[in-house]
Order: C-alpha cells, then sequence, then structure tokens
C-alpha cells in the first residue's frame, strides 16, 4: 500500500514515508493510493478480538511495510495497562438509547492519546526503514489536547525532538498546566500570541520554507509533524470506529451488516474523516454527523458547499474544536473527486489567498450523501451536559456534550432511527471547570488553588480523577516561552541550536 498527494505530484511512498514526512512535498496530504476492502466475515472476525488485536487488523491493512510483529510491538506498548485506565482501552458505553464511545481512557484524557500513542512508535521504526541520518523535529500546533498527547508520546523518543506551541490564553487551565510541566530531555513547549489558526498557520509556514529546511538539515535535522495532517495519526483513528461496531454486535445492539450513526465533534476533522475512511473500507456507517461550536464553518461548508474562514473567530468552552481552517478537509475533497488533484490544488490556493472556495453541486450532494452537519453554541453545550447529568448521571465534557446536542437536533429534523455512537471526545474533568457550573456545582474559590475543581468535580459526581490531571498538583513549570507568531522560525533555530549555522 502506497500513499500519494493531495496535490498531484504523483511520486508514490510507502507508509513509513509517509510518516516520517508528514506533509507531502507540494504542501499536499499523504493519502493511500488505494482503499483497502473488508467483508462481513472480517467485521465478525473482530467481535471476540481485544482493542489491541482489533487494532493490528486495521493498522495491518494501511502500514503494510511494516512487519506483523513491529505493528504488534507498537500497540502493545501504546494501548497498555500502564497507559490506559480501563482494558477495554476505548469502551462503549450506553447511556438512555444511545452508545457513547469513550476515547480518552489514555494518559492525557483525551482522544488524541488513541493516536498519538501510536505515532512515536511508528515513526521511530520509519526512521530505520528509512536509513534515515537525520534526526527528527516535530513542531505541534495545538489547539490544547494534542499537545499534551504529543509531548507524552514523544517524551525521551530517541533521535527526535519535539516543540509544542499553543495559542496563548487559548486553552483551559488544566491543559496549559499539562504542557507547561512536562517532563522530557527532547520536549519544549511555547505559548503563541494569537489564536489556534494563527499558530498552525506559523508551523506551515515553517513546514514550507525551503531555505529554513536548508539549514535543519545543515544540523543533521529534519521536520515532521504529529498534528493530524500526518498519516501516522490518522490510521490509528479508524481502528475505533470499528471497535465500536464489533462492541455493539458483541453486546447484540445491533445485527451483522446493520447501518450505523457517529456523532463526531469536529475541529480539524480529523477524527470524523477516519470514520469515513472506516466507511469506504467498508464498515457500514450510514452518516457521520459533523457537530461543530460557533466556530461553525464545517456547518456551513458541509450544508451549502461554501468553505468561507473569513468570519469571526470564538473562543467557547470547547477549545480543541476553535478552528476555522479544518486541514483535513482537504483528505475528504480528494476522496469526494476520485482523486482529481488539480481541483483539490485548486481550492486549496483559493484558500490561501481568497479564504474561501466553494464545490460543485454534484460534490455536494456527494458529501451530504454522508455528511449531515450541525452546531451548538456555549449555552446549548451548558444544557446538555446539565441535561444528561440530571436524567442520567453521566457526566459530559463540552465537546461531548456539543456532540450530543447536534445530535438531538440531527434526530428531530431527520426522524432518523438508525442505532448511533456518540464519540466521546474528553474526560469532563479536563474541562472540569465548565462542568462543574453546567451540573450546578459552586465554584470554588481562586484562592482554593488550580485543583479545587477537580476534587469538587470528583466529590459532586462521585467520578474519579483521572490519575494523569490528579499527579498535576504540585508539579513545577518547566516551559514559560512565549512569542508573536513572526518569531516562532527564531524561536525554533534557538530551541534547536541552530543559530551560526
Ligand atoms: C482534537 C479534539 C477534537 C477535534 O478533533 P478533530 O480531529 O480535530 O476534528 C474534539 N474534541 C477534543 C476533546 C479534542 O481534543
Amino acid at each position: 500500500m502506497n500513499y500519494v498527494s493531495t496535490r498531484g505530484s504523483r511520486e508514490a511512498v510507502t507508509s513509513a514515508m509517509a510518516i516520517q514526512r508528514g506533509i507531502a512535498p507540494d504542501g499536499g496530504l499523504f493519502v493511500p493510493e488505494n482503499i483497502p476492502q473488508v467483508d462481513a466475515g472480517f467485521i465478525a472476525s473482530l467481535v471476540p478480538l481485544d482493542y489491541r488485536q482489533r487494532a493490528q487488523r486495521i493498522l495491518g491493512r494501511f502500514l503494510t511495510d511494516y512487519s506483523e510483529k513491529e505493528l504488534q510491538e507498537c500497540l502493545a506498548a501504546a494501548y497498555s495497562a500502564d497507559k490506559f485506565d480501563c482494558p477495554e482501552i476505548a469502551p462503549l458505553n450506553t447511556v438512555g438509547d444511545l452508545n457513547i464511545l469513550e476515547l480518552w481512557h489514555g494518559p492525557t484524557s483525551a482522544f488524541k492519546d488513541m493516536a498519538l500513542q501510536v505515532l512515536p512508535r511508528v515513526l521511530s521504526l520509519a526512521l530505520t526503514k528509512n536509513q534515515e541520518k537525520s534526526d527528527i523535529v516535530i513542531l505541534v500546533a495545538t489547539s490544547g489536547d494534542t499537545g499534551k498527547a504529543a509531548l507524552e508520546g514523544f517524551k525521551d523518543v530517541p533521535r527526535i525532538r519535539i516543540i509544542v506551541f499553543y495559542p496563548h490564553n487559548g486553552v483551559s487551565n488544566i491543559q496549559r498546566l499539562q504542557m507547561v510541566s512536562q517532563e522530557g530531555g527532547n520536549v519544549d513547549v511555547v505559548a503563541v500570541r494569537g489564536n489556534f489558526d494563527d499558530t498552525q498557520t506559523g508551523v506551515k509556514i515553517l513546514f514550507q520554507d525551503e531555505k529554513f529546511q536548508d539549514k535543519l538539515a545543515a544540523s543533521g535535522l529534519q521536520f515532521s509533524s504529529a498534528n493530524s495532517i500526518n498519516w501516522g495519526r490518522l490510521a490509528p483513528q479508524i481502528i475505533y470506529y470499528f471497535s465500536a461496531y464489533a462492541d455493539l454486535l458483541a453486546n447484540n445492539r445491533i445485527v451483522a451488516g446493520q447501518p450505523v450513526n457517529f456523532v463526531v465533534p469536529t475541529g480539524n476533522f480529523g477524527n470524523i474523516l477516519a470514520g469515513y475512511y472506516a466507511k469506504l473500507m467498508g464498515l457500514p456507517v450510514a452518516r457521520l454527523i459533523c457537530a461543530s461550536n460557533s466556530n461553525n464553518v464545517l456547518t456551513d461548508f458541509l450544508q451549502n458547499g461554501v468553505y468561507d474562514r473569513k468570519r469571526e473567530f470564538f473562543k467557547t468552552l470547547s477549545p480543541s474544536m476553535d478552528i476555522l481552517v479544518s486541514s483535513n478537509l482537504e483528505r475528504l475533497l480528494y476522496h469526494i473527486t476520485n482523486g482529481n488533484t488539480v481541483q483539490v490544488a485548486d481550492w486549496m490556493d483559493k484558500l490561501k489567498t481568497d479564504g474561501c472556495y466553494s464545490v460543485a453541486p454534484q460534490e455536494l450532494a456527494k458529501i451530504k450523501d454522508t455528511f449531515w452537519a450541525g452546531w451548538a453554541d456555549d449555552a446549548l453545550t451548558v444544557e446538555a451536559i446539565r441535561k444528561v447529568y440530571t436524567e442520567y448521571g453521566y457526566v459530559m465534557d463540552p465537546h461531548t456534550a456539543v456532540a450530543w446536542q447536534v445530535y438531538e437536533q440531527y434526530r428531530s429534523q431527520s426522524q432518523d432511527q438508525t442505532p448511533c455512537v456518540i464519540v466521546s471526545t474528553a474526560s469532563p474533568f479536563k474541562f472540569n471547570e465548565s462542568v462543574l457550573q453546567a451540573i450546578g456545582g459552586s465554584k470554588p474559590a481562586v484562592e482554593d488553588g488550580e485543583f479545587a475543581s477537580l476534587e469538587a468535580l470528583a466529590k459532586l459526581t462521585g467520578w474519579q480523577v483521572p490519575a494523569g490531571l490528579a499527579e498535576l498538583t504540585g508539579k513545577p513549570v518547566k516551559h514559560t516561552l512565549v512569542c508573536a507568531k513572526e518569531e516562532m522560525p527564531v524561536i525554533v533555530e534557538d530551541l534547536l541550536g541552530m543559530q551560526g549555522k
């Protein structure tokens, strides 16, 4: 299985090379040359397997240049009992008549762990496979959750340096503390004065700066990416769509072949796109419901076919979805147009120069065959958290609550009775202050410190604070750098000791 760019440079590369490079040389994203197909027998065979074994079956179809043994070792280390706090890894919970796929049982309490525990291991192997002499610099732009998950995944991995940029004042308190207290000899964390899109753009500019790359090369280094533009991030996310379906079968909530809907709280379009790949492979997925917050650029696009990022940017209670440029949409466009790379490159060019582009009616119709989209503002988000807690005693984080809210809209508009899985992307403890307020807990006094809300939420709900968050108390701050977005290149040079080279 080889990978090609969404923008047309026709050179096909192995998965190890796609993962090492992160982004294609023409600025496009790597996509599989063809989509592996599965049948009912394959899906049924997943039912008795545990998560690691299921993961091996799915990843093995995409990372064909890795041996079975290599994948097995990566997955055993990634989804291990000392990283994940439950043996199911991605448990499927039942709340009322809905299924909730909990993707936040990993070390950083958000769904990014599902992929970022795997990526560093497959990237490390890729360097050997590709006989790469340079060491790797991972640059990450994070809206909050990716940064910590990448730091945890990459810390002290040989031959890899990681620098994480996050929007100053654009992440939750817990998210910030998780990052600035990060340990590891190969990690740096920098706050950027700007929002997530500024931060992501800053990283993209560096990736495309050939002069900078030459300087890096002279220092024996090269870039790669841990953002969801990297295929090594996307592929592990396909696993849990299959796993959820297998669990529905195992629990007799569906029969073999029965279609299922998934509702996905969406920002960069990475998570939901993995669901689309699962569908393209043959998993019986009817609808993928894209849930956005007030930054509803994807809702407009999936409804009207016009992508327009020229709009007000909102900071919301679901900061990991505060995104106006959803990078992974490019991969959807590639598949929707049957690989029309000229068209995709043109749209991406328009997005860059005009800030918007639109797809033709027949392309929109094709998108709408699978996707439905809606959005919920902060007030509706809070209402959903409260309602679900009051009715079912289940505590949702704000991202998951956006999905719940959008699903209610979908169900009342469509009357669709298809079984549905809500993809839950963060532990409520990660966004404890808004959750606590939503379910009527009183806000602890400021002087009680950063962790009073965590404890208050635990006390009120009877849920346990995840270990990774509990242990943040008293961890020293190690990273204090703040920079303007224009300064990002200089900061990278400084941190890597490239000056004067
Ligand atoms: C990253 C993230 C999302 C958005 O996922 P995308 O793949 O960017 O669409 C949603 N919720 C949480 C908690 C996240 O961390």
